[in-house]
């Protein structure tokens, strides 16, 4: 029997190119759909509503939080995001893995309501190349950078709730890698090793045959 396609959450810190992996994973591959997420920030130059995110007033983000609507949700940064319980329903309803580009808060959460979510870690291809991502380019205010220091500080001490972890340095590679991950917990169980019904078997085989065989001998 095939297990039902999970949930996979990606996690990472600032400037991994989670995003990138999450919608190319779902552009280049059938059966995973990208989880819409909704949010009270503003919309970036490029990005759509209902495609990026579902953008929201933050009464209107409130309500959908009072009537439940959200699987999880948090505040990210001053800003309320949220994964919608539709997206979940409707890829479980089609056998698509659903690819939830979330924050460590929200991780937690899915973790609890959907015990066989995958939770796979992004980490950037070293240590230097983390820093300068996390610091910029010095165009950045201080206390920006450093709020951005403390999120990945609580998300590098977070690693051990996670199911895997990856390395985003050649994309292709981290996403055949992460493919692995999910497809390969697909695949049917083995059948279970029953020890005590391979000794009956054996037993009872054994005894045919010494039956047959004393039978012959008389
Ligand atoms: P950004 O504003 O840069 O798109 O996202 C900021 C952070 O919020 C990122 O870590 C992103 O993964 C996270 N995020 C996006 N959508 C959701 C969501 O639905 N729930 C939670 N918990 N975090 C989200």
């Amino acid at each position: 029997m095939t297990k039902r396609a999970a949930p996979v959450v990606l996690v990472a810190t600032s400037g991994t190119g989670k995003t990138t992996l999450a919608h190319r994973l779902v552009h280049d591959h059938e059966r995973y759909v990208f989880s819409v997420s909704a949010t009270t920030r503003p919309p970036r130059s490029g990005e759509e509503d209902g495609v990026d995110y579902h953008f929201l007033t933050r009464q209107a983000f409130e309500d959908r939080v009072a009537r439940g609507w959200f699987a999880e949700w948090a505040s990210v940064h001053d800003r309320m995001y949220g994964t919608p319980r539709s997206e979940l329903a409707a890829a479980a309803s089609r056998g698509e893995h659903v690819v939830l580009d979330i924050d460590i808060q929200g991780a937690r959460q899915i973790r609890a309501a959907v015990p066989d979510a995958k939770l796979i870690f992004v980490l950037p291809p070293s240590v230097d190349i983390m820093m300068a991502r996390l610091t910029g380019r010095g165009t950045e205010e201080p206390a920006d950078i450093a709020r951005r220091l403390e999120t990945a500080l609580d998300e590098l001490q977070a690693i051990p709730e996670f199911d895997y972890v990856v390395v985003n340095d050649d994309l292709d590679e981290c996403l055949s890698e992460i493919r692995g991950i999910v497809e390969r917990e697909e695949a049917p169980a083995p059948p279970e090793q029953d020890a005590d019904g391979m000794r009956r078997r054996i037993v009872e085989l054994l005894e045919g045959e010494y039956s047959a065989y004393r039978q012959d001998s008389e």
